[in-house]
């Protein structure tokens, strides 16, 4: 197939572009790099720099091309917090900008990275697609928005729809940006570095954490299974950790004694979020493989950031 991953140069994006290149497909990436790494993907891969609102480059990108992954968006929960209207534009507008180029183009498939932050405090877990979506962040709203607009401009120009709800992902490579790092390769180079971890909230907060290559499986599957049009999937691992429970692995795993620094809690964030992922493994065949344990210790032999802090 003639693939173009929106975001590909990202964290899940340029993983997914080496994996699907490597699969026998034709990679194309748009990402304007405001947060990705081109350096990340396979030579092989065509490369262009540019913002995901930008059609007349959409027209250009889309042509011929069979299936799109729309990954290219704002990521952070704090962030979105304090700047909205960045993440409405780039999330949503981006997200619409898109669909109607794929409609003028006349793409078959798209397959949308939603997030499970759409889902926010619910009264029951494991979450499955079908409770009703509270998002508490701006972030899981402009989520949110865009699954709506995937789906309706899907369904009225014939546009074959998957939204994939991601939940926490944690692998080698993960950005580690020093403002609103991402909890894991915080940990674990605060951790590794003797540094102190702020744990917020008492650290009760249950999260589903997910490791790259499990969620690398989810998409290059939903690319191409059949009967999975205008349907959501929940992609997680279906475990739920504590904040705490992390840190304790990540002591023991590293085998340093942690200084476990509290804070109050951010607002934005819920009590518990793990993922009912039953309707993946029916959907999907999906399978995660790889444990929380058996992931960090892959970070922490593959990623040289942990490497070098270990010696
Ligand atoms: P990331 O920040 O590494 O990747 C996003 C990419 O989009 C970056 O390379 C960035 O440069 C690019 N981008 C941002 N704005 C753009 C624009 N206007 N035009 C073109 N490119 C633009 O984040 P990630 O963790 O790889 O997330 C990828 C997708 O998966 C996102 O849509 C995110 O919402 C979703 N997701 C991620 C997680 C997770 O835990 N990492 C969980 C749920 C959903």
């Amino acid at each position: 197939m003639n693939i173009l991953i929106t975001g590909g140069a990202g964290f899940i994006g340029s993983a997914l572009a080496n994996r699907l290149l490597l699969d026998g497909h034709t990679v194309r990436v748009l990402d304007d790099l405001s947060a990705g790494n081109p350096d990340r993907l396979h030579a092989d891969i065509f490369f262009t720099r540019g913002d995901v609102r930008d059609k007349p480059k959409l027209w250009r990108l889309l042509k011929r091309v069979d299936c799109v992954y729309h990954l290219a968006a704002r990521v952070s929960v704090p962030e979105s917090i304090l700047y909205p209207t960045e993440y409405n534009d780039t999330n949503v507008g981006g997200t619409v900008a898109l669909m109607e180029a794929m409609r003028d183009a006349g793409v078959q498939r798209v397959v949308f990275a939603s997030s499970g932050a759409i889902y926010g405090e619910q009264p029951r877990s494991p979450v499955a697609e079908d409770f009703s979506p509270k998002p508490t962040s701006p972030y899981g709203v402009s989520k949110l928005s865009a699954e709506h607009y995937v789906s309706t401009i899907g369904r009225l120009w014939g546009i074959e729809t998957v939204i994939l709800r991601i939940f926490n992902t944690f692998g080698p490579d993960q950005p580690l940006p020093p403002e609103h790092p991402p909890v894991i390769p915080m940990m674990l180079k605060q951790a590794l570095g003797g540094g102190s971890i702020p744990i917020y909230g008492g650290g009760t907060q249950v999260r589903d954490f997910v490791f790259i290559d499990d969620v690398i499986d989810g998409l290059a599957a939903a690319g191409t299974a059949r009967g999975v049009s205008r349907h959501i999937i929940n992609i997680g691992s279906g475990q739920g950790t504590s904040v705490l429970m992390l840190a304790e692995t990540i002591g023991a795993l590293t085998d340093h004694a942690l200084h476990l620094l509290p804070v109050p809690s951010e607002s934005g964030g819920v009590s518990r979020l793990v993922a009912d992922i039953s309707r993946a493994e029916t959907l999907l065949g999906y399978a995660p493989q790889v444990s929380l344990a058996e992931g960090l210790s892959l970070m922490m032999t593959h990623d040289p950031r942990f490497l070098r802090l270990k010696v």
